[in-house]
């Protein structure tokens, strides 16, 4: 079992059953997805110490913060949220305020200067300190701070996160497989707040997955920064990314495996024919391009090119032709000139992808890329605007191909802003809405097929 946490259901208290209710807590998430199961992870750890989710943090014994540094917007937001605190901390002081995450594991004390209120801040790989952290708080007045980020030293990591797999039930779930990156992209600052690659060993992954499945869950997106590299430095020995889709199918009750994000240099045929082939692997690649032209490539570190990301497309269209394929993409990087910006934008016509995060650059200082000159901020913005309207169109013209097609959707639930609309995703990942009733269909797969296309996805009818 190595170092996982295994709580048994009956050896903690549950909420509204056994068990001293402690309090209340709150947590603010702002980022990826990594840091959205981090947020899942404190809450299973405070849920086993007795405390339960408040409705308001205004109102929550503990309130933790679990930040982003990948753009200054989530630092920002941060930042002025713990301003909101003060009164309320100043009003009940016994309240328990702590600090994790990517913001928290490079600027801890800049956070703890600015913000005395702050009881506690913790590091990206310090999340199974929550229990400890959280009760040294209520019971001493004194900071603490716990930043250790593995590093990994030689070829084999041994020190991976503890992780509670007692989780919450949920129709889809996280689970991370891997932890930091080695590619040090110059924009990136993700190195520095998760530190070098590390994979999960493969049997915690399989029997996190399987603990899922018996709780309920039906579709799992696996996580990393450069998912696809997985498998390197275990211990055990190496596990190929597509030979762990493959043993993570054969769990009974998986009915959906995604993954993100693909990291396109390792981004190989055995994949590819995983997808073609295995029915639980969705057929659906979420994989970042970031910039359209080879040189700006060059200068942000991504280690392929226009060419090589083109051989990849189209090997995934020509075997997959119905894959859903979005992407990532950064404008106004420094020195991006005119011309390169041009090549942008003939990529994304030349892609057309399914759908796409737009970004304009955000220097990260401690990265190369914010020691470069950088590029007027109307610039950028207008590039931005730019490369979302060449998307939009392209968005529409794909969502209109669909109508009269049919799709396998898992049924989420009511859309939250029309209870009588049922919402869900293909297979692809289109976003699709449709009549029927949430409480006969929440949790199935059902067949839709298209009636009318949006920017936002497609609505229809149950077959
Ligand atoms: S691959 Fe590049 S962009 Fe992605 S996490 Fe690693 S350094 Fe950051």
């Amino acid at each position: 079992m190595g170092n996982v946490t295994f709580v048994s259901p009956d050896s903690r208290p549950k909420p509204g059953s056994k068990g001293t209710v402690r309090g209340t807590y709150f947590i603010q998430t702002w980022g990826c997805q990594m840091n959205e199961e981090d947020s899942e992870q404190m809450a299973l750890y405070l849920r086993d110490m007795g405390f339960q989710p408040a409705s308001s943090w205004r109102d929550a014994e503990v309130v933790l913060l679990n930040t982003c540094s990948v753009r200054r917007k989530p630092e920002d937001k941060a930042l002025s949220f713990l301003g909101e605190l003060v009164p309320i901390k100043e009003a009940r002081p016994n309240m328990v305020i702590g600090v994790a995450g990517c913001m928290a594991q490079i600027k801890a004390d800049y956070i703890r200067q600015r913000n005395p209120h702050v009881d506690f801040v913790i590091g990206t790989a310090q999340v199974s300190k929550i229990p400890e952290m959280v009760d040294a708080a209520l019971h001493t007045k004194r900071f603490r701070k716990r930043m250790d980020l593995p590093e990994r030293k030689g070829a084999v990591v041994t020190d991976i996160p503890q992780r509670n797999l007692e989780r919450h039930s949920k129709l889809k779930a996280f689970v991370p497989i891997q932890y930091g990156c080695d590619k040090f992209c110059t924009f990136c600052i993700v190195p520095s707040t998760r530190g070098r690659e590390r994979s999960r060993p493969t049997e915690h992954i399989v029997q996190e997955v399987r603990r899922l499945v018996e709780l309920g869950t039906k579709e799992v997106t696996l996580l990393g920064q450069t998912v696809n590299s997985y498998g390197k430095n275990l211990a055990e020995g190496r596990v190929p990314f597509a030979q762990l889709l493959q043993l993570l199918s054969g769990i009974p009750g998986l009915e959906r495996i995604r993954y993100t994000s693909p990291y396109p240099r390792d981004f190989k045929s055995d994949l590819i024919d995983v997808i073609r082939d295995v029915p639980q692997v969705v057929e659906y690649c979420h994989m970042p391009l970031q910039a359209g032209s080879d040189s700006e490539l060059k200068r942000m570190k991504r280690l392929y090119t226009r060419e090589s990301f083109r051989k990849i497309v189209q090997e995934l269209r020509a075997k997959i032709p119905d894959i859903g394929i979005t992407t990532d993409m950064i404008v106004g990087f420094p020195g991006e000139t005119e011309e390169e910006f041009e090549e942008t934008l003939d990529a994304m016509r030349e892609f057309r992808f399914d759908g796409a995060y737009m970004f304009r650059y955000s220097p990260r200082p401690g990265t190369p890329a914010a020691l470069e000159e950088q590029i007027p901020l109307q610039v950028g913005k207008d590039r931005l605007n730019k490369l979302i309207d060449v998307q939009t169109e392209i968005v529409m013209e794909i969502n209109e191909a669909q109508i009269g097609k049919e799709f396998e959707v898992l049924v989420e639930g009511a859309s939250p802003k029309d209870p009588g609309v049922l919402q869900g995703y293909s297979r692809c990942f289109r976003m699709m809405h449709f009549a029927g009733d949430a409480d006969r269909y929440r949790g199935e797969l059902v067949t839709v097929r298209a009636t009318q296309a949006y920017k936002w996805g497609l609505s229809g009818e149950i077959v």
